[in-house]
């Protein structure tokens, strides 16, 4: 099993949009995937329809469950946690239990300054037992100055950045409306840009 962490205490980052397309890229290639859902305020349950969708959902509603979380889904060849919106122990145990860590950040200045947080709890991890880590960039908008900006505030952190990230899309926010995903869709651009995120997030595994 490969424990993929989309975490970053800032809410509205993109984390869960995120975790469900990447999880259904994944699906869609024929392996089993579990979702964890560790944020209570905004939890995936609420878009979570079973018969439409390609993965399993669990919750962890503690540090203790995200610890338990490889044992109790080792059947999976996939398991996915979505990150809650505040970086507490739950957030700790996340980066403890995982094999990789995707931190999404979005081009907005302010937004960046909140992902020191979960810069501290990995750096405390790299002087255990080191995990993988990668910022990518979502809600991607055309504007080279912000870009520019943001990959400079990545680069000042030592963490590498995905090649791929997530562009500001109207189809993100309506499949997170109806239970669907960007494969419901027929987004071509939103598909490809998650396709490729995926086989760019699974090579960092092998
Ligand atoms: P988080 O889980 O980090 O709090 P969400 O994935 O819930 O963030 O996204 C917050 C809001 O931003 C949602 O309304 C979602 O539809 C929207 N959103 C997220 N990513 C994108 C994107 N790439 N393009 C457009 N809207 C997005
Ligand atoms: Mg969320």
């Amino acid at each position: 099993t490969k424990i993929i962490a989309f975490l970053n205490g800032k809410g509205g980052v993109g984390k869960t949009t995120a975790a469900v397309n990447v999880a259904t890229a994944i699906a869609r290639k024929g392996y089993s995937v579990a979702v964890v859902d560790t944020d209570p305020q905004q939890s995936i349950s609420n878009w979570y329809e079973e018969s439409k969708c390609q993965f399993d959902l669990t919750e962890a509603a503690s540090e203790k469950e995200v610890y338990q979380v490889r044992k109790a889904l080792k059947s999976y060849d996939y398991v996915i946690i979505d990150g809650a919106a505040a970086i507490s122990a739950i957030s700790a145990a996340a980066v403890m239990v995982s094999d990789l860590v995707l931190i999404p950040v979005t081009p907005s200045p302010l937004d960046f300054a909140a992902c020191s947080a979960i810069l501290a709890v990995l750096e405390a991890r790299q002087d255990l037992q080191p995990v993988v880590a990668r910022f990518f960039i979502t809600r991607k908008v055309q504007k080279a100055r912000m870009l520019s900006v943001l990959k400079a505030s990545i680069a000042d952190t030592g963490v590498p950045a995905l090649r791929t990230g997530m562009a500001q899309r109207q189809s993100y926010v309506r499949v997170m409306l109806d239970g669907s995903t960007v494969f419901d869709t027929d987004d071509g651009a939103a598909k490809g840009e998650i396709e490729v995120l995926t086989n760019e997030i699974l090579e960092l595994l092998v």
